[in-house]
C-alpha cells in the first residue's frame, strides 16, 4: 500500500451498527481534522481533475462538499453543488433514485452546469452507487459532459461500480481507497 493510502485508511473510523444495524459507517471526521491528510487527500483528488479534463467539481451533499470544494479552489476549478431535493432556491433540474427502502430526490442549480462543461463529481464514499448514479443523469440531463466519479473509499461489495456503469459510459470512477 502507497504512503498516501496508508495515511489515508488510518485517518477513517470504522463505526458499526451506524446509523442502522448492520452497516459499517465510514467515519471521515478524523482524516479532516489532521491537515496533513486532508491536503494529501485534497491534493490527491485535484490531480484527478487535472488528468480527466475537468472543469467544474460536482459535490455531493454533504461530504461530497467538504472534499469537493477545496479541490475545485486547488485545481482551479468551479463549484456545483448538488444537494437534497428542496434545498437550492433557483431553478433547478430534479433527480429521483431507488434506496433501500424508499427513494430520494437530489437538485441542481441548472445554469450552472452548461454544455462547455466537463464535471468531476466527487464524494466521500460510493456505496450502492445510487447518489452518484442520480448526479451523473442529472448532469447529462442539463447537457454537460462527465469528466468522471472520484471518491475517497468504494465498498466494493456493494457493486457501485457495476452500476454507475452504464452512466459513466465509458468516462472513468476513481477510488483511492477500496474495500
Ligand atoms: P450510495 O448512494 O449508496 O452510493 O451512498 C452514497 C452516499 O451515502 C454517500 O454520499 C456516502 O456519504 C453515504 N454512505 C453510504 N454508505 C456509507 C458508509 N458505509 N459510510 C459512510 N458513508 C456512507
Amino acid at each position: 500500500m502507497t504512503d498516501l493510502k496508508e495515511l489515508l485508511l488510518s485517518r477513517i473510523r470504522d463505526v458499526e451498527d451506524y446509523p442502522e444495524q448492520g452497516v459499517v459507517f465510514k467515519d471521515i471526521t478524523p482524516l479532516l481534522a489532521d491537515p496533513a491528510a486532508f491536503t494529501a487527500l485534497t491534493d490527491a483528488l485535484a490531480e484527478i481533475a487535472r488528468r480527466t479534463g475537468a472543469t467544474k467539481i460536482v459535490g455531493l451533499e454533504a461530504r461530497g462538499f467538504i472534499l469537493g470544494a477545496p479541490v475545485a479552489v486547488r485545481a482551479g476549478l468551479g463549484f456545483v453543488p448538488v444537494r437534497k431535493a428542496g434545498k437550492l432556491p433557483g431553478a433547478t433540474l430534479r433527480q429521483a433514485y431507488d434506496l433501500e427502502y424508499g427513494s430520494a430526490e437530489i437538485e441542481v442549480h441548472a445554469e450552472d452546469l452548461t454544455a462547455a462543461d466537463r464535471i468531476l463529481v466527487v464524494d466521500d464514499v460510493l456505496a450502492t452507487g445510487g447518489t452518484a448514479e442520480a448526479s451523473l443523469q442529472l448532469i447529462r440531463r442539463a447537457g454537460a459532459q462527465v469528466a468522471g466519479v472520484a471518491v475517497l473509499m468504494e465498498l466494493g461489495f456493494l457493486a457501485g461500480r457495476t452500476r454507475l456503469a452504464p452512466a459513466l459510459d465509458g468516462a472513468p470512477l476513481e477510488a483511492l481507497l477500496q474495500v
